[in-house]
């Protein structure tokens, strides 16, 4: 097949991913084979091909295939797999399987478990042709959407999902969303959805433009932000960018007893005052992914996403790095 290899971790202009020829992927007795038809192209992608995810260990081995929200149609079956069929159109997310022994699997928070095997990291990803998973970490995707705005379902859509989830956002709550880009577009509208009367905060007009299709009552400025809040003062504030002058951002502005929803990782010096909750979040687990389906099912999410060809993937990152992708890039092979 061909697929976008990373066979050394640098910088994206130095071109560390080739568009080659690679292996099949070979599915285990409980695994599916994919023809992927689309895979998002998601910030962590570019960290992890940069080498800023070493520090997390990632990735233990190369090369290896990028590529964490895919779509695809289930080519082939593992002996053991009755519960999908070949042709059925399913998604996979960030989390490719877990232990299902500890307590977070038990729990239904396998998001968190400690055995986590992360699609594209430790395992080859959807920049490609084919992917594996387990039958059991795959996702039927609605007849309503595309392939393309699919793709984004499975790790914006799910983590933005989680985010407002865990923000524990209410009818009438004050929201600010900082950071309008692949999740952040998501969780305007669940906030929305919610109840919640939202602020949109990013750098960028266009994205702010598109806030405000989705349904923010507000979006503005990074720089406009502290004197909007002076007079609005969010009650929650969920991060979907680790940029320290955006998370000091967020330290000044949310309301006292409020909440901070950290949807991001990474270190960064903040400063403290008044009482406040922080609130950190990870990807989304089974649950939150019928359950995000579910809403996409019914028509209640807009998708803001673009294809583009799978060999154009090197470009495509370096215009996320520079801030010009408006919404979700997908490649498609
Ligand atoms: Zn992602
Ligand atoms: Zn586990």
């Amino acid at each position: 097949m061909k697929a976008l290899v990373l066979d050394r971790l640098a910088p994206i202009e130095d071109g560390p991913l080739e568009y080659r020829s690679f292996d099949d992927p070979v599915v285990g007795p409980d695994e599916v084979l994919l023809k992927v038809s689309a895979c998002g192209v998601c910030h962590s992608n570019l960290h992890l091909i940069e080498g800023d995810l070493k520090v997390y260990g990632m990735p233990p081995a190369l090369p290896i295939i990028p590529g964490h929200e895919v779509v695809g149609v289930i080519a082939g079956l593992g002996q053991n797999v009755k519960d999908v069929k070949i042709g059925q159109r399913v998604g996979v997310s960030v989390i490719w399987k877990t232990c299902g022994r500890c307590e977070y699997c038990l729990s239904g928070d396998e998001n968190l478990c400690p055995e986590r095997v992360v699609t594209g990291e430790h395992v080859d990803g959807g920049y490609a042709e084919y992917l594996k998973a387990p039958h059991d970490f795959v996702y039927p995707v609605p007849d309503n959407i595309s392939d393309v705005d699919a793709a984004t379902l499975f790790c914006p859509g799910v983590t933005a999902y989680r985010a407002v989830e865990r923000a524990d956002v209410r009818p009438g709550d004050s929201v600010m969303v900082i950071g309008i880009g692949g999740v952040g577009h998501f969780s305007v509208q669940f906030a929305k959805l919610k109840g919640a009367r939202v602020t949109a905060v990013d750098v960028s007009e266009a994205q702010l433009e598109l806030a405000r299709e989705l349904g923010a009552d507000w979006a503005i400025l990074s720089s406009e932000a502290d004197e909007f809040a002076g007079s609005n003062r969010p009650n929650k504030v969920i991060m979907h960018t680790p940029a320290p002058a955006a998370i000091n951002l967020a330290t000044r502005v949310v309301k006292n007893r409020g909440t901070i929803l950290m949807a991001v990782f990474g270190q960064v010096p903040v400063g403290f005052g008044g009482e406040v909750s922080i609130v950190t979040s990870m990807a989304g687990t089974k649950k939150d992914l019928h359950a995000m389906l579910k809403l996409a099912s019914e028509g209640r999410l807009k998708v803001k996403a673009k294809g583009y060809p799978l060999s154009e993937g090197t470009e495509i990152l370096k215009r996320l790095k520079a801030g010009k992708i408006v919404g979700r890039a997908v490649l498609v092979p």
